[in-house]
């Protein structure tokens, strides 16, 4: 009778698994944060739901240029008593503007709004302008305690390169609280990857093409984290022929300009992700590649002008070249 019972209970245990293994997963897509943001779940329709709320709930918090957000209300009293998330982002990004100094800054705001990226009036600000946009930009200038945050006269913050990996961390956490089984959450440009597919397969991740960013210029195979890229592409204007893209130096308060064409981090912390990912766009290839030998804590495929993709050693097997593709691969020991 027990072995009866016991067969039984292993044949419904494998009626579910194979019911699991053909089960459709959830889509749910909408706008937030300013990009297309696509959530699949696989083993709960119902967490979707949760997970954009969640999304909204922080881009309602985060967004700068929205009068009714925390950040914009912070930017514009200099001090501001704030909610959890907020503070934990602050905090998180004076940690990462501090160790990625001088090519991640949350105070890139001024310069960020003086080109006219927020509004999309472009301007190109003159030599003096910058020298002065460049004296603003100082983490330094940000004092944080506890939910309370004090900001210097001249200095405004801009979370943009960090919301969406925050967001990515957060939606982890709701993930792993749910029945998901599986998740493929693209927030654009940030992917966060969770659990093991139904199949068993590895996720597929395209890397973007940065002349054609609908088309993907390679592959990587993964089996968990997040997978953050930085591009020129994802937002520029043209002056005379020559290219401003929304990326900035903080040295110089200008677009940079370095040769590169996008830097795709993997690594399992999303806000570190994608602070990385504009980072080490900043720092241009050399400096990046000296940055991983000093903190091999993360994963990069960095496409440069030249066409060559430098891809770090832990990733090398995983990357495809998509076809019609031809550019040089070198690998980063
Ligand atoms: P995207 O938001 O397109 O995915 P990023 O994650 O690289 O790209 O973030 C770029 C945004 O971050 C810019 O639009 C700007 O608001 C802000 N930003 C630009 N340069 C820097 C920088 N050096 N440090 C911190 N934030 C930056
Ligand atoms: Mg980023």
């Amino acid at each position: 009778m027990k072995r009866l019972l016991c067969g039984a209970i292993c044949a419904i245990i494998l009626l579910a698994l194979s019911a699991c293994a053909t089960a459709k997963p959830a889509v749910t897509s909408f706008e937030a944060m300013d990009t297309l943001m696509t959530l699949t779940v696989y083993g709960d329709d119902k967490v979707g739901d949760q997970l954009r709320s969640r999304i909204d709930e922080l881009d309602s918090l985060l967004d700068m240029t929205d009068e009714s957000s925390e950040l914009y209300r912070l930017n514009r009293e200099k001090s501001a008593s704030v909610s959890p998330d907020t503070a934990a982002l602050l905090k998180r990004s004076l940690q990462l503007s501090e160790a990625l100094r001088g090519s991640f800054d949350l105070t890139v705001c001024p310069a960020v709004q003086a080109w006219g990226f927020t509004s999309g009036d472009y301007r190109i600000p003159d030599d003096d302008e910058l020298k002065k946009l460049s004296e603003m930009i100082d983490y330094r200038q940000v004092t944080l305690d506890g939910d309370s945050v004090k900001l210097s006269d001249n200095t405004r913050v801009d979370l943009g390169a960090v919301a969406k990996g925050y967001a990515a961390d957060c939606c982890g956490k709701l993930l792993e609280e749910s029945k998901a089984q599986a998740a493929v959450l693209n927030l654009g440009g940030t992917i966060r990857l969770y659990g093991r597919k139904p199949d068993g397969s590895p996720f597929k991740v395209g890397v973007a093409d940065p002349g054609n960013p609908a088309a993907y210029f390679g592959y990587l195979s993964l089996d968990g984290g997040t997978v953050a890229t930085s591009g020129g592409y994802e937002r520029y204007f043209e002056r005379d022929g020559r290219r401003y893209i929304h990326i900035l130096d903080p040295k110089t308060a200008a677009p940079v300009e370095n040769g590169i064409q996008s830097v795709t981090i993997l690594t399992d912390d999303g806000t570190a992700a994608d602070a990385l990912s504009t980072a080490l766009f900043v720092m241009g290839r050399d400096r990046a590649i000296e940055y991983y030998h000093t903190h091999p804590s993360f994963d990069f495929v960095i496409l440069t002008d030249d066409g060559t993709i430098s891809l770090t050693e832990g990733i090398t097997d995983r990357f495809t070249l998509a076809q019609g593709y031809d550019l040089r691969i070198e690998t980063i020991n």
